[in-house]
């Protein structure tokens, strides 16, 4: 390490995940993390990624990791987890998985076909169990293809621990390998595990994936043209508010839509009728996450695009500027 500018690189997409903290947390400092451009359906630009890992080596840095997302917190889009793992292997670098939100949807009886390769192509998964396998808040996990790197990396030797003066004994105690020492947070996800099974977990997600694509296909979102279904990914649905026609070539009505759709927003979640989020900035849609284990019904999803219009137009009217006329 001469080279005094000389730094360990990872690359992750551009799209809003949570992540980069990460970097901060193990002292690489956020510029050595590069964020890789997304094509239309959101999913990492492998060529731009490729240019950037050459471009990165001939400065004299060194590339070391690649965080694909497998689900994404804002629509659930997955990357080419094939394709990133040849190149990870190109490159000899590690391929991580942010699976935190979908990773469990590849326990499926029917995989989604992107997910099908995440088991196969990553040398880690990240993985919340109190996302997608319905755990109580907080339980984070890290899968790791080899153990032993695991214990490698994160196992402690406190001299308490060495029960019978033996180092082995130590490390073999599952929780002598995380950060934290005494918190099990693992008992209440493998309690779930042993409760539910794999078939009701199977059950549970495909259930949430069933609502969200009939949210996706309600007939009012094709019969409604103002009501735009924009991406349908794992159990998410995102969809915009759109009465004034294309909002391609003029900023003005791209501000204004995505404006009102902040709004509407706002007033759905405070209606408690539903509740939604939003994703992206440079065109803000709502997102709808289905969740079946919360109680919502076939006849709830049926129901929100209604309840969208009537509190869309009722926005509209009251914040549309005057250079942009308003007809009911
Ligand atoms: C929720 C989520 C995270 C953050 O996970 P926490 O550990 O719960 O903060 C990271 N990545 C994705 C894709 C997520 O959905």
């Amino acid at each position: 390490m001469s080279d005094r500018n000389q730094r360990l690189i990872a690359y992750r997409s551009e799209k809003p995940t949570p992540g980069s903290i990460l970097a901060e947390l193990f002292g690489l400092g956020a510029n050595a993390v590069r964020k890789i451009g997304v094509n239309a359906h959101q999913q990492i630009d492998i060529a731009a990624l490729e240019e950037a890992i050459s471009a990165n080596r001939a400065a004299g840095h060194l590339p070391f990791l690649v965080v694909g997302t497998a689900g994404t917190t804002s629509t659930g889009a997955i990357d080419p987890l094939p394709e990133l793992a040849a190149l990870c292997r190109k490159y000899a670098l590690w391929f991580h998985v942010d699976g935190a939100y979908g990773a469990p949807a590849h326990g499926l009886t029917r995989c989604p076909r992107r997910l099908a390769w995440l088991a196969g192509a990553a040398d880690s998964i990240a993985l919340d169990p109190h996302k997608w396998l319905y755990s109580p808040l907080e339980a984070g996990c890290a899968l790791v293809r080899d153990p032993h790197l695991l214990q490698a990396t994160f196992s402690h030797h406190p001299t308490y621990y060495n029960f019978n003066g033996s180092r082995k004994c130590a490390t073999q105690l599952p929780r002598v390998w995380p950060p934290k020492f005494t918190q099990l947070h693992a008992l209440k996800v493998w309690l779930g595990l042993r409760q539910v099974g794999r078939a009701g977990y199977s059950q549970m997600i495909g259930d949430d994936i069933a609502l969200a694509q009939a949210l996706y296909l309600t007939r009012q979102f094709a019969r409604i043209r103002k009501l735009q279904a924009v991406t349908q990914h794992l159990s998410i649905t995102t969809f915009r508010f759109v009465p004034l026609g294309s909002t391609r070539n003029n900023r003005q009505v791209a501000a204004y839509v995505n404006k009102l759709n902040e709004e509407l927003l706002n007033r759905l979640q405070k209606s408690g009728e539903a509740f939604v989020e939003c994703r992206g900035r440079r065109q803000l849609s709502l997102h709808a996450l289905a969740s079946s284990t919360s109680g919502t019904t076939l006849a709830d999803v049926e129901a929100l695009p209604a309840l969208v219009l009537r509190l869309g137009r009722q926005v509209d009217a009251e914040i549309r500027p005057h250079f942009l006329p308003y007809h009911a």
